[in-house]
């Protein structure tokens, strides 16, 4: 099956000049669902993870179900203000200003293997604050995985983690 069917680029999303690929047509079709889900398991079980961490939101919408096919547990980096309980947060850059990620500072134990799981890799931004976060609290980051990559960004360069996209554009 060719995922990118069902993905949709949507122009001037969120701002003129942006074109937006959304998941949200993939995930509604129960078929590329299940095949998305499927590929995924197969390129994230060699890194033997024992927690796939998912990037609030749309990381949480594949890594909660894929730890649950892989039997892995699961863990969320959240944007600020969500999570209860002690935490730990690192801030990173956007194009314009930063944003910041948080964790539970007891969500992973020492040396346990993590998979991180976005919907996206674009500069790797996002990415590469998830994992250094990840390794603030310990964690031996194995991986990154996603849907999608834009390859012209190459933020892969950025993660110092092998890192598995099921689909890609220029
Ligand atoms: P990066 O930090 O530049 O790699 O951007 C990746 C982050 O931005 C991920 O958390 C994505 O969810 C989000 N993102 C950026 N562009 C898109 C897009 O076209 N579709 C969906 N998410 C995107």
């Amino acid at each position: 099956m060719d995922l990118k069917q069902h993905i949709r680029g949507i122009p001037d999303f969120p701002k003129p000049g942006i074109l937006f690929y959304d998941i949200s047509t993939l995930l509604r079709n129960a078929d590329a669902w299940q095949v998305a889900m499927g590929r995924l398991a197969h390129a994230v079980a060699p890194a033997q993870p024992h927690l796939l961490a998912g990037v609030e939101s749309r990381g949480f919408l594949l890594a909660a179900p894929l730890a649950s096919k892989l039997g892995c547990g699961f863990i969320m980096l959240r944007k600020p203000g969500k999570l209860p309980g002690r935490t730990v947060s690192l801030e990173y850059d956007l194009e314009y200003g930063t944003d910041s990620l948080h964790i539970q500072e007891d969500a992973v134990k020492p040396g346990q293997r993590v998979v991180v799981v976005d919907d996206l890799l674009a500069t790797g931004g996002t990415l590469a604050a998830a994992i250094s976060l990840l390794r603030k609290v310990g964690a031996e980051v194995t991986m990154a995985a996603v849907i999608i990559e834009i390859l012209a960004l190459g933020g892969r360069d950025r993660l110092g983690v092998p890192a598995t996209a099921l689909v890609t554009y220029e």
